[in-house]
């Protein structure tokens, strides 16, 4: 699914934190939303989620406009940076809840959730960790039940908040191999956020680099890295991790 970023602007009061953002994503892209913190990544995430209104412009996704929509009537798979799982479900309820929780037109019976669960359990290598509590796991693994979770209600748009910020390295680029494969086999568009120059020239198709709500640039991996529009704000983030 396209989407298709227009004149965006969003004020906390006086604060300018976007200023007419203009951006199109294509189908089936990995886009990484990169820059310094308080650069403005996370709320236009969130305005792309419809979890967040903007003051001005417009959100297209495949040419139909989203822009005063819900996020539960835009088709997208949202995770967070800190797992937000449900502390009293265990994983298996947790991934399901998703599907439970759609209008009852799109849900599936039980035995349909059941196979579903078991087929994204198998997708995140979790499959015996299924009973356990979010307590239980270690960050790594809750991560990748969070995704799983997004993915269950086979969003064609999946947003994602710094998912790997708080994992140790080895997680962190074992997780992000899999988000880059996941994409290779799956026709899914994503954005996510990070400020982990690396991360994003290792994974993303482009990067989108925002500096004071605006964007400085955008580019392949390769452009950005090799061309940068403005190497203060790039050697900035280079020093952030
Ligand atoms: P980033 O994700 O790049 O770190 P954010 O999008 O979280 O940046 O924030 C951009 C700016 O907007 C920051 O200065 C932040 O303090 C401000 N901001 C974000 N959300 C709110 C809010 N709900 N109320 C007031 N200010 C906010």
């Amino acid at each position: 699914m396209s989407i298709e970023i227009s004149n965006i602007t969003k004020s906390f009061d006086s604060f300018k934190a976007l200023s007419n953002i203009d951006l199109k994503i294509n189908t089936g892209e990995l886009v990484a939303l990169l820059g310094p913190s308080g650069s403005g990544k996370t709320t236009l995430l969130r305005i792309i989620a419809g979890l967040e209104t903007s003051d001005q412009g417009s959100i297209i996704f495949d040419g139909e406009d989203n822009t005063g929509k819900s996020t539960q009537d835009r088709k997208v798979g949202f995770v967070f940076q800190h797992y937000a799982l449900f502390k009293h479900m265990t994983v298996f309820e947790n991934i399901a809840f998703g599907l439970k929780v759609r209008p009852s037109k799109l849900r599936p019976g039980k035995e349909a959730i059941e196979k579903k669960v078991h087929e994204l359990l198998a997708l995140v290598k979790m499959e015996e960790l299924a009973k356990r509590y979010p307590a239980q796991l270690s960050g790594g693994q809750r991560q990748r039940i969070a995704l799983a979770r997004a993915l269950a209600v086979e969003p064609k748009v999946l947003l994602l908040d710094e998912p790997f910020g708080a994992l140790d390295a080895k997680v962190r680029k074992d997780l992000r191999r899999w988000l880059r494969k996941l994409h290779d086999e799956y026709p899914i568009t994503s954005v996510f956020v990070t400020h982990d120059q690396e991360e994003a020239l290792d994974v993303a198709d482009r990067i989108v680099i925002l500096n004071q709500g605006k964007i400085e640039q955008i580019g392949t991996p390769e452009e950005v890295y090799d061309n940068p529009a403005n190497p203060f704000v790039y050697n900035f983030l280079g020093n952030v991790n």
